[in-house]
């Protein structure tokens, strides 16, 4: 089987390892975002990843820095414990799917929103202008997933709307929606890559309802993202929600600290890391996003509370004894060019941590150029130089490989992520083994 060395891992055993396919380069710049448009009308539509292609022009001869670079990146690392923890579906309704995008993304009059709809649609490799967004965005993705060896897998979020304090949905303040039941049928549709994560507003009258439902359906976990959808951790109307979690094992997974993609409700407040408390203190297992990297946040413990970096506070959290079973962390966007560097050197000098930080790679953020500007990585000393052309050369051509490979080259003072980061099952797979298919819990 004709497999291109250097991209492909030569570890471990691959049974159907792929060969990239045929895809155009997308441009990753800032400056080039109109040329991320119109790569993907090419894409063969929703193609199985078992079938090897000729290699994109430019990938041979092999590039040994590259292979060096893949070879290390899967050095350690058990492919079928991979399982992207992370990962965003996006869409516009256009297939039927009950996806929404805010009017604003989709009107020239609204330069920032649509900037913003234009950026991650290019990161996504779709056109603006697509008429079959969702479907091209799926098919997207899985052609990606194809470049990993058999067994990796990718937890894809549905994103529920925002909803006002009574529980109403908020359409005018809803950046996007993804329904639960697009997640669990793209989750269905290729069941050897993709899982789902569901999104239920708390809120909504029939919350408790579409838990059960989702459980029942497999997701395997709850996804939140408590600024933007509006959701108040602390509000004593989730217990009951909390405690359904606890039963089921079911971990929560909230954004924490600033968000700057999804604008939404705009209560910014509501990521305070802090808030997380209340849904551990009742047994919730809690994964926060992006480990708070990202904005400052109140000291709600200070007497006096000031702002202080977000990330911060996740270290208080992670360093309370009460919650060290039970308080997770995923590594998504943290090597992002918005975080600080002591971010950076604060995860990677806590391996005492990282049997508590998952892998996620915040899918299609590693296709938007800006976000990984190399340099500032290795200038912060925690990427060689030397280390930058093959990964930018990757990035051109599968930004979750990229991504990946990224993580797995990050050292401060010697130490990387621990190979744990990267299994991710034993964290997501604790439901699947104490629940057998379709039984509700
Ligand atoms: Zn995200």
């Amino acid at each position: 089987m004709p497999t291109d060395p250097a991209v492909h891992p030569p570890h471990p055993p691959h049974p159907a390892a792929p060969g990239l396919r045929r895809r155009p380069m997308l441009a990753c710049c800032a400056a080039s975002l109109a040329g991320w448009l119109g790569s993907l009308q090419c894409e063969a539509a929703d193609a199985e990843p078992t079938t090897p292609t000729r290699a994109v022009p430019g990938v041979r001869p092999p590039d040994p820095a590259l292979a060096a670079l893949l070879a290390d990146t899967w050095q350690g690392l058990d492919p079928g414990a991979l399982w992207d923890a992370h990962a965003h579906l996006l869409g516009t309704g256009d297939s039927g799917s009950g996806c929404q995008v805010h009017p604003h993304l989709m009107q020239w009059w609204h330069p920032v929103e649509s900037l913003r709809r234009r950026t991650i649609l290019g990161a996504a490799g779709i056109a603006a202008e697509s008429t079959a967004i969702d479907r091209a965005y799926v098919n997207r993705l899985h052609s990606l997933t194809g470049d990993f060896p058999a067994g990796a897998r990718w937890l894809l979020y549905a994103f529920d709307q925002a909803h006002d304090d009574a529980g109403r949905p908020w359409p005018d303040r809803s950046t996007f929606h993804v329904p639960d039941r697009h997640a669990a049928a793209v989750a269905a549709a290729h069941p050897q890559r993709f899982a789902w994560v569901a999104s239920i507003h708390p809120y909504r009258e029939d919350a408790l309802a579409r838990l059960d439902r989702a459980l029942a359906d497999g997701a395997l976990a709850i996804k939140w993202l408590p600024s933007a959808m509006n959701i108040d951790l602390a509000d004593a109307r989730l217990w009951t929600f909390y405690d359904r979690l606890a039963a089921a094992d079911l971990p929560l997974i909230v954004h924490g600290g600033e968000e700057k993609a999804v604008p939404g409700a705009e209560r910014p407040e509501l990521g305070n890391p802090l808030q997380v408390r209340a849904a551990l203190e009742r047994g919730v297992r809690v994964i926060v996003a992006h480990c708070a990297s990202l904005g400052q946040a109140l000291d709600l413990d200070a007497r006096r509370p000031r702002p202080v970096p977000a990330f911060s506070l996740f270290v208080r959290l992670m360093d309370e004894p009460a919650w060290q079973g039970r308080l997770l962390g995923d590594v998504s966007a943290l090597f992002q060019a918005n975080r600080r560097p002591a971010v950076w050197r604060g995860v990677l000098a806590r391996p005492d941590w990282h049997g508590r930080l998952l892998h996620g790679s915040d899918y299609p953020l590693p296709g938007v150029g800006w976000l990984y500007r190399l340099e500032g990585l290795v200038r912060a000393g925690l990427l060689a130089e030397a280390d930058r052309p093959a990964l930018e050369a990757l990035r051109a051509r599968n930004p979750l490989l990229f991504d990946l490979a990224l993580k797995r080259r990050v050292r401060w003072q010697g130490q990387g992520l621990a190979d744990g980061v990267f299994d991710t099952r034993a964290h997501l797979a604790r439901r699947v083994s104490k629940v057998s298919p379709g039984s509700t819990v």
